[in-house]
């Protein structure tokens, strides 16, 4: 495969320093995007190429574009940290270039070279380092994404595809202190089937997760909790995060059954996790067990991870046959320890023991 050097071509029209002064005085999440994007084309045939930083801006999009009728797209999730030093480093971004590469296996999509991957964030993040927050939890959230750009109706994988890479700066998740969410049990509908594309950050498990999610927000629930599609009993994940049930000084998180999204942070929970003594497992959960865990005493604190939050803790359940709370519904000692932990991590405040910090600029 080819591994196109990226070729910059910056704007002219930066936003001025005192508008970007403003956004990160309160950034948000997702809602500003920096002044240059990456893009790269993959042409059946071709392969890779055209490989450019420009500015950002919004594309011209056929109406019959293959991406909007049948949804052959998938997107990554990556964080750049200000260091403590000054200096800004990304996140075990190779995991997040394998994943992209399996996700775009199973939509039958071209597989983008780790290198390429990599390369295209750190242009971007090189060109807008202004953008990286200064301190803490705020972060310069990078969004890679491939999308079919080929024009036309015939339903069949595309023979053209465009990779972009765009960033937005983001707030600490928790600004006012961390909070644990409230969960709702969606027995109705299921995120992801067996043989079905559960693994894989495609945009369409995204869109027919929006359903679940407004019945969730309905029972006064801050997330959705899915459960596995054939007996609706196994617990699987919390909208975009992985869980974790903590029993003790034991941690256990649902085992990657194929429709699950294996994430990064899970992965580094899990070993964050038995640095520091714990005992881990990957396993399964009923939501029988779940309620009875917490009403026994046996499970002393659940939470839920991934990029955007890092961790956060789950005090409430609640599902048509009725709802619990976890311990006595505050953030529990070991989930804010491991959140602590990661975050130092991160923030380049700790030491990188597992050589985890790909540092940018
Ligand atoms: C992205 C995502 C996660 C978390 O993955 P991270 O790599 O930790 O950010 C978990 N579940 C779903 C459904 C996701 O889309």
């Amino acid at each position: 495969m080819t591994t196109p050097t990226i070729e910059l071509k910056p704007s002219a029209n930066l936003v001025t320093d005192a508008e970007r002064d403003r956004i990160l005085a309160k950034p948000g999440f997702g809602r500003y995007f920096t002044d240059h994007m990456v893009t790269v084309k993959w042409t059946e045939g071709l392969g890779w190429h055209d490989a450019e930083l420009v500015p950002y801006a919004p594309l011209s999009i056929d109406p019959a574009n293959m991406t909007l009728h049948y949804a052959q797209t998938i997107f990554e999730g990556l964080k750049a940290y200000r260091q403590a030093d000054g200096s800004v480093a990304t996140f075990r971004p190779e995991e997040n270039a394998r994943r992209f590469q399996r996700s775009a296996r199973r939509m039958a999509m071209p597989e983008l070279p780790v290198e390429t991957f990599l390369a295209a964030v750190d242009a971007l993040v090189t060109q807008d380092s202004a953008w990286v927050p200064p301190t803490g939890e705020e972060s310069l959230y990078l969004r890679p994404f491939m999308f079919a750009t080929e024009v036309g109706v015939g339903v069949r994988p595309a023979n053209e595809f465009l990779f972009m890479v765009i960033a937005s700066p983001a707030g600490a998740y928790f600004s006012g202190g961390v909070k644990p969410v409230s969960v709702w049990l969606s027995e109705e509908y299921v995120r992801a089937a067996p043989g079905g594309t559960g693994e894989a950050k495609a945009g369409g498990n995204y869109a027919s997760s929006l359903i679940a999610q407004a019945e969730a927000t309905k029972h006064g629930c801050d997330q959705v909790v899915w459960l596995d599609a054939i007996e609706r009993r196994w617990v699987e994940e919390m909208g975009t995060n992985n869980l974790f049930f903590v029993y003790g000084d034991r941690l256990m998180t649902p085992e990657l059954s194929g429709s699950l999204l294996a994430g990064v942070t899970r992965d580094s929970v899990l070993r964050i996790a038995a640095d520091l003594g714990y005992e881990v497992s990957e396993g399964r959960i009923s939501v029988e067990e779940w309620r009875r865990g917490c009403q026994d005493g046996t499970i002393t604190e659940v939470f839920a991870c991934g990029t955007a939050a890092v961790i956060t803790p789950v005090a409430t359940i609640r599902s048509v046959g009725g709802g619990w709370t976890v311990g006595g519904g505050e953030p529990g000692e070991i989930t804010m320890k491991l959140r602590k932990a990661l975050l130092e991590l991160q923030t380049g405040a700790a030491a990188d023991a597992h050589g985890w910090m790909h540092r940018i600029v």
